[in-house]
């Protein structure tokens, strides 16, 4: 008999940046799983989120794009009620959008340092400000912050990306504990290097430093990175809150 405790039939899941990289995957998976997708990201990638919903849909599955730029403190409640009205629940929600600026701390500007905050932090918690409102009204739900293995063990020359994503997992502890009792269970997820547009312009000697640093020698793929985020947000993992969970292939554990 198959174990239905891993899938997400009639649940709506919102996924922000989907139109590439670990959100695509994470939206490819969990609309696998039969979760319907909203795959959300900035409006002129809206060909690629459109791509992304046709491979779901072709799988048999359901999906809808919507533009949203999580940095857009104003938009990001209308879109979420945008999404509700269209497909009716939000029951899912991954805050995968991400930027990074690296380079010596010394020369940070403070428009860097604030673009990296708007998108990773502030936009990860008025996401999770706005799913929850919903959330918190109907039967609870699931939130899974894409954070770092870097917030455990730390790399020169990325303050402001480092340092948002710590606050990401301060964040989802502190959702966690606080819309507990409403049934919203808040993880993070901590992906080691992976293969994605962020990291493709790795040079060799960067690849190199991967390979021998971490204990699988390799980098991920972004499936190894969404098929965890499926168990978070499946019934399979319904103690588990506020937990940040390394997927980094034992590099944190070396
Ligand atoms: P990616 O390929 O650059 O994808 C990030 C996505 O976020 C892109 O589609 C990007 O759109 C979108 N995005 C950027 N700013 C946005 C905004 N303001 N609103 C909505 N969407 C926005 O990166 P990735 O490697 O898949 O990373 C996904 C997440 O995993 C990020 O949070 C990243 O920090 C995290 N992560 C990645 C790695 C890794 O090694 N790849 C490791 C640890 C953690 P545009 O391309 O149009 O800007």
């Amino acid at each position: 008999m198959a174990d239905d405790s891993f899938r997400l039939d009639g649940k709506v899941a919102v996924v922000t940046g989907a139109g590439q990289g670990i959100g695509q995957a994470c939206a490819l998976a969990l609309g696998r799983v039969g979760a319907t997708v909203a795959v959300t990201g900035l409006n002129n990638r809206f060909a690629d989120l459109d791509k992304v919903c046709a491979d779901i849909v072709t799988a048999g599955g359901w999906a809808e794009a919507f533009a949203l730029d999580v940095s857009d403190v104003s938009s990001i409640k209308p879109t979420f009620d945008f999404i509700l009205s269209k497909l009716g629940s939000i029951d899912v929600l991954v805050n995968n959008a991400g930027v990074r600026v690296n380079g010596p701390s010394l020369g940070i500007s403070e428009s860097e340092w604030d673009w990296v905050q708007a998108v990773n932090l502030k936009g990860t918690f008025f996401c999770c400000q706005a799913a929850a409102a919903h959330m918190s009204t109907h039967d609870g739900g699931r939130i899974i912050n894409i954070a770092s293995q870097m917030v455990d063990s730390a790399a020169p020359e990325r303050a402001a990306y480092i340092a948002s994503k710590g606050g990401i997992v301060a964040l989802t502890k502190t959702l966690a504990v606080e819309w507990a009792h409403q049934g919203i269970q808040v993880n993070a997820v901590g992906p080691g290097p992976t293969n994605t547009p962020m990291t493709a312009s790795a040079d060799s000697t960067a690849s190199a430093q991967v390979q021998a640093r971490s204990p699988i020698g390799r980098r991920l793929e972004p499936s190894e990175v969404a098929n965890p985020v499926v168990f978070l947000a499946s019934p399979a993992s319904g103690a588990i809150t506020g937990h940040h969970l390394m997927v980094d292939g034992g590099w944190t554990a070396s």
